[in-house]
């Protein structure tokens, strides 16, 4: 085509509604149809062959309204075998929560409204008996996510007042989030104790004044140091902050209700540790290893959390119902001692190597008989998500040695997937660790292997 062979908006319209046959609204094909026009002029002056005929620009249009159709966030296979990723939205739902947001989404429900008595109740009690159980604190409150809680805290608490924070400790979390800035945006001073690698209690007790209004302990969830390293005991900081009257906020980060140990992990502290070791409050997040959505956990004593319910913070860092609903059958899980059997998360840790192995053999099969080069090979999952930080777990994939194209341009290739795949890169070769890829999803990925090979 020459520029001056290219249809007018109006015809390119007309034959997109007739490509489409669906009733679209107007605007939406006039945007494409522009767009698309747009950008085959800047083709045609650039000296492309395209487009080579209407059925060319036609074709192109209908793409770019397909695209717009389609939402922006969308289901990833996650072949990377890091089970915490942030990136990829952490913790996968178990089916009992997903269930109960959308019986609860889809419906009213006595969010704010206690049956009983008829009249006005509060959106906190859904969860508070079942943290309280389950951590063994006195009381509980939940928020959008662990970051809220902290800051949620930190205003309350010690607002124009000093916290007391050992110096290797005072890191960022990742994504910017830095307890530095985000206690100076609370209007609190950090004071900072001991040195990089070896802080005592009695660093913490000669800081202490009238001015210090919270102990805080932060878990080195994304790092580790190693060597020549000493931190105060959960324990030693509960008994300073109390013989002061000051209260000692432990952000675990990840946190756990079930032990990591049988898993051939590290042990990650427990929420229940940390209460039994007499932090005042602790804080963890509600995607990591709890298993749940997305939201920030806050247990600990009474008077301190009825505190924290009051502020008027508290309205902007709230809950909604589907979220309360997924946490609270997710927490339901670990009441009924059921967590490792139905949460994803705790499914995918305790997943045995030698079963992870057995189907990477028979998914690299079921590859080779397509026509594919691929090998089942052991490799390491992580957790990721500020949890054990270093820690891997033995498992097994499906390596693929690409034809043709290099490694990271099939990578690009299963990206663009539907559903996306996302897999590692090792060795030239694209390694998808089944670790993170549930049975459910094997036979959608051995499909888009497939598909991205024979291309
Ligand atoms: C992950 C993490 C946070 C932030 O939690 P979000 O739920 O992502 O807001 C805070 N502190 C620590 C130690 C963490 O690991």
């Amino acid at each position: 085509m020459l520029l001056r062979d290219l249809p007018s908006v109006d015809r390119l319209l007309q034959a997109l509604r007739s490509a489409l046959g669906a009733e679209l609204p107007h605007a939406l094909l006039l945007t494409a149809a522009r767009a698309e026009l747009d950008a085959a002029r800047a083709a045609l002056r650039g000296g492309e062959a395209y487009p080579s005929s209407l059925e060319d620009l036609t074709a192109a249009a209908v793409q770019r309204v397909v695209q717009a159709l389609t939402p922006s966030l969308r289901p990833v296979i996650n072949a990377t075998g890091v089970l915490l990723q942030t990136n990829l939205g952490r913790a996968p739902l178990s089916s009992q929560a997903l269930a109960a947001m959308a019986q609860v989404g889809g419906g009213y429900a006595n969010l704010e409204y206690d049956l009983v008595q008829g009249q006005r109740g509060s959106r906190y009690t859904h969860l508070e008996a079942l943290l309280t159980q389950l951590t063994g604190a006195e009381a509980a409150l939940a928020v959008n996510n662990n970051a809220a809680a902290i800051y949620l805290v930190l205003l309350a608490l010690a607002s124009g007042h000093e916290v007391v924070i050992s110096r290797g400790q005072a890191v960022e979390i990742g994504g910017g989030f830095r307890i530095p800035d985000v206690l100076r945006q609370s209007g609190a001073t950090l004071v900072e104790v001991g040195t990089t690698n070896r802080t005592y209690v009695d660093d913490y007790a000669a800081a202490l004044s009238e001015r210090t209004a919270l102990l805080l302990r932060v878990h080195s969830s994304n790092f580790r140091i190693m060597g020549f390293v000493h931190e105060a005991s959960l324990a030693e900081l509960a008994q300073l902050a109390q013989q002061h009257g000051i209260p000692l906020l432990d952000d675990l980060g990840s946190g756990t209700l079930l032990p990591t140990t049988p898993f051939g992990l590290a042990a990650e502290p427990t929420v229940q540790e940390s209460i039994a070791a007499g932090a005042d409050l602790v804080t963890f997040s509600g995607d990591k290893l709890l298993g749940g959505p997305q939201a920030g956990l806050i247990v600990g004593r009474k008077a301190l959390i009825a505190h924290l319910r009051r502020h008027p913070l508290m309205r902007a860092l709230r809950l909604d119902k589907t979220t309360i609903a997924g946490l609270e059958a997710t927490l339901l899980s670990y009441r009924r001692g059921r967590a490792l059997e139905e949460i994803p998360i705790w499914q995918m840790l305790a997943a045995p190597v030698d079963a992870l192995a057995a189907r990477a053999r028979a998914m690299a099969a079921q590859l080779t008989h397509a026509g594919l080069v691929a090998t089942a090979l052991p490799c390491e999952s992580t957790i990721g998500g500020g949890s054990l930080p270093g820690a891997t777990l033995a498992s097994y994939g499906v390596a693929l040695t690409p034809n043709g194209v290099g490694a990271t341009t099939m990578a690009a290739r299963l990206r663009m997937c539907t559903p996306a795949v996302v897999a590692r890169i090792s060795a030239a070769q694209v390694l998808c660790d089944l670790r993170t890829v549930p049975v459910a999803q094997e036979a959608e990925l051995v499909a888009q292997l497939v598909a991205c090979y024979t291309r």
